[in-house]
Order: structure tokens, then C-alpha cells, then sequence
């Protein structure tokens, strides 16, 4: 069968940046299994395995608003240091903040004696991907993974039989 958008799709895959810097990858440890259509996986990832079979290997490019989005510059920003107050602050360190997008995780990207200047955006962003993938396995999720919008383990209900609730042990 060909992968859609509602099939479970076990693939093994290297991520890396244009440079050929390798990011991550499923080699040496057991292939990803995810349900697709559940954003799972950046979306450009995604529209590549649509359409694709069991034992396909194939190669995609991902620009940045199809996988961690574009660098914005909003995100960076530049804080008193005593908001800080009596912490070890180092350029690297990240943390979660309150910003006006929300709670996220953010990074320090400069010090000086006054200020810190802090980043928001993800560590990805602004960075076009390539992605290796091989496709594994494909099946049609169950009626019940499609409900729950996850997988579960060799397609076995994941619900205790006695209280019909998700366990997690079971994904
Ligand atoms: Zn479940």
C-alpha cells in the first residue's frame, strides 16, 4: 500500500543541514514509528512519505517553513541583567520563559555586564533540512490509533479493558 495521511509509517531516517552536517538519525536504533497527519513530523517530511511505499529510500530538502519555520527577529531580545537576579547566566544556557507568544524555550545568545540578550527562536529555524528516509513498514492506522492520534504498539488496543482509558505503558 502507498502512505496517506492516516497510515502508520515505521521509516529510519537521517536529518542534516545543506552543509552535510548530520543532526540526527534513526541509524543503529530502532526505526520512528508515527502516525502521520498528526504533525508528528515537520511538515515537509511529511508531503514527501505521502504517496511513497514499504522499502522506499528517497531523499528530500525541506525549506525552514516547512520544517522549524523562518528565524524571527522579534525573538531576539535584549534583557536587563538583574531580571537574572543572582543567577549564573552564560551564553548557551536555555531556559523556559513567558513571552508574548506564550511559554517557550529560549536561549543565551550574548552577555554583558548590564544585559543579556536572549533568542526564542528554535535552534532550527532558518535552516534549510535534508532528509534520508527510508520507508520500514506501512499499514493503515486502526479506527482506535485515528481516534486517539497516536500509535500503539503492533496495532493492539491501547485501552484498559475495564476502564476503556488510554494507557500509556501500551504506545
Ligand atoms: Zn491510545
Amino acid at each position: 500500500m502507498t502512505i496517506t495521511s492516516d497510515s502508520v509509517v515505521t521509516l529510519h531516517y537521517t536529518v542534516s543541514t545543506e552543509d552535510g552536517t548530520t543532526l540526527d538519525s534513526s541509524e543503529g536504533k530502532s526505526p520512528l514509528v508515527v502516525l502521520l497527519g498528526r504533525r508528528f513530523l515537520i511538515e515537509g517530511l511529511e508531503d514527501a512519505l505521502i504517496g511513497k511505499s514499504k522499502e522506499d529510500s528517497f531523499n528530500v530538502s525541506v525549506n525552514p517553513e516547512k520544517a522549524y519555520g523562518e528565524r524571527a527577529d522579534e525573538l531576539v531580545q535584549t534583557v536587563p541583567r538583574s531580571m537574572f537576579d543572582g543567577m549564573d547566566v552564560e551564553v548557551g544556557m536555555s531556559f523556559r520563559a513567558t513571552t508574548p507568544q506564550g511559554e517557550q524555550s529560549v536561549i543565551i545568545i550574548e552577555t554583558t555586564d548590564e544585559e543579556v540578550v536572549v533568542d526564542g527562536n528554535h535552534p532550527l529555524a532558518g535552516i534549510p533540512l535534508t532528509f534520508d528516509v527510508t520507508v520500514v513498514d506501512v499499514r493503515e492506522a486502526t479506527k482506535e490509533e485515528l481516534e486517539h492520534g497516536h500509535v500503539h504498539q503492533e496495532a493492539s488496543s491501547c485501552c484498559d479493558p475495564k476502564t476503556g482509558e488510554c494507557s500509556e505503558d501500551k504506545h
